[in-house]
């Protein structure tokens, strides 16, 4: 007899991805790793599992930073097909990019390290579920999370490391994978985003929110065909002009003509400048609408580096100097990647400028971190030894399991040698007790 409700075997778990249809769409990258955590075991293993079925040759070493699971290349795909087929989840490329591959040129910028939304990990938590990474966290245009409207950071708060969220053998979402704490603490210094990057992340999120219901995908010949009319409306058909408005060469629109295809943040430059949402502009969903030019942001506001990169100014060198001078004097410690965001200049470029200054100012923030880290270490040891007491005068015995009880998780994060600690308290109140004695 056959049973319709039993689910069909699968090799691995059938596992439901989250978000699927909203902008807050869970990416493959997450996906993999909460399967592995389900599975009780580390990604590296599930990667080698997954090349064994499929016959590859086996995953490189760095593989998490070289390879990005949500983007639009072919890795995305096979990766989709092979967690599809042995899951028997279907459509797990709509936790990728790969929608978009017809209408979003490949060469799009690309995050530089893994980030995260601290106040998204947060509301997970809250909201009971697991921690999980959203796609638009890996789309290198966005540097900001719509829905919170604070920049996204890619360093741990407590140890200072980039490359905290994904970047290791062991991943268990929203906590830092090398010193285990939170990463969903919000820090003030997780700085509020402007109106023109929260413009392009909720641009972003429309089209994430959109692939899920999109049927085939979008055809470049249909979008290019939506350029040509904007050309046409907006500028009586001449495409220099057009070029002029959306802060582009004119020989690149020549050649989207020719067989090009337009990269993310040139689509962000042409939906902001012509008034057609991002979402209209690469599937034509509101096809006929008239283009308005109300409330879209400039393009000096959007690309703040895009019009340095046409007319670069090496007198700023003194100025970003100057600054330097100030965050190396400043009590105020920053990490060398935050300062080049601070003073919009590359990293590499303050090193350049300033080897000594730049490698201070890096050591003040490690010395900064290490020093919170061993306060949390203080404040977990002062707590931990107020529930071994609470745990003894009732009679039972402290083990790790009672003190997690009575301790918060944000207390003990991160802490590490909690049994060693626990032992140390009970034995200390111990003495204390036989000392006291007659
Ligand atoms: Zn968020
Ligand atoms: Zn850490």
């Amino acid at each position: 007899m056959e049973d319709d409700n039993c689910p069909p075997r699968s090799a691995l778990y059938a596992f439901p991805p989250i978000g699927v249809g909203t902008a807050d769409v869970e990416s493959l990258t997450s996906y993999f790793c909460r399967l592995a955590v389900a599975h009780c075991v580390s990604s590296t293993d599930l990667l080698h599992r997954i090349s064994k079925t499929c016959g590859w040759s086996a995953p490189p070493k760095n593989f998490w930073k070289d390879v990005n699971l949500g983007g639009m290349g072919d890795v995305a795909e096979r990766y989709a097909c092979a967690l599809s087929a042995m899951t028997s989840v279907e459509r797990l490329d709509l936790l990728t990019l790969r929608p978009w591959r017809n209408v979003i040129a490949k060469s799009s910028k690309a995050p530089a390290t893994t980030r995260w939304c601290a106040a998204c990990f947060e509301e997970d938590l809250v909201q009971g579920g697991m921690p999980y990474f959203r796609l638009a966290w890996d789309v290198g245009d966005i540097d900001v999370c719509a829905k919170h409207g604070t920049r996204l950071p890619d360093a741990c708060s407590d140890c200072g490391r980039t490359g905290a969220r994904n970047n290791a053998a062991c991943v268990v979402p929203g906590w830092c994978c090398y010193c285990g704490a939170p990463l969903g603490r919000v820090q003030e210094a997780h700085a509020s985003a402007s109106a023109a990057e929260t413009w392009k992340a909720a641009q972003v999120g429309q089209l994430l929110a959109a692939q899920a219901s999109i049927i085939s995908a979008p055809d470049r010949g249909a979008m290019m065909e939506r350029v040509r009319k904007l050309i046409d409306q907006l500028d009586d058909g001449m495409s220099a002009r057009f070029a002029r408005r959306i802060g582009s060469n004119k020989s690149t629109v020549h050649y989207w003509f020719k067989q090009g295809v337009p990269t993310l943040a040139a689509h962000l430059r042409i939906a902001s400048q012509t008034g057609v949402s991002l979402l209209a502009l690469l599937t034509g969903c509101v096809d006929g609408e008239i283009p308005c030019l109300r409330e879209t942001p400039s393009l000096a506001e959007l690309f703040p580096d895009y019009k340095k990169r046409a007319s670069p100014r090496r007198s700023d060198s003194s100025h970003v100097e100057e600054q330097m001078d100030e965050l190396h004097q400043s009590d105020d410690a920053v990490s060398v990647s935050d300062a080049s965001r601070r003073l919009n200049v590359h990293r590499r470029r303050l090193y350049r400028l300033d080897n000594a200054k730049a490698h201070i100012i890096g050591a003040k923030w490690l010395e900064q971190q290490r020093h919170r880290s061993e306060q949390h270490r203080l404040e977990a040891a002062r707590a931990i030894e107020a529930a071994v007491a609470d745990i003894l005068s009732s009679g039972k015995a402290p083990n790790l399991r009672e003190v997690q009880q009575l301790v918060s998780r944000e207390v003990l994060g991160g802490v590490r040698g909690l049994f060693a600690m626990i032992q140390e308290a009970s034995a200390k109140i111990e003495e204390s007790k036989s000392a006291t004695l007659p």
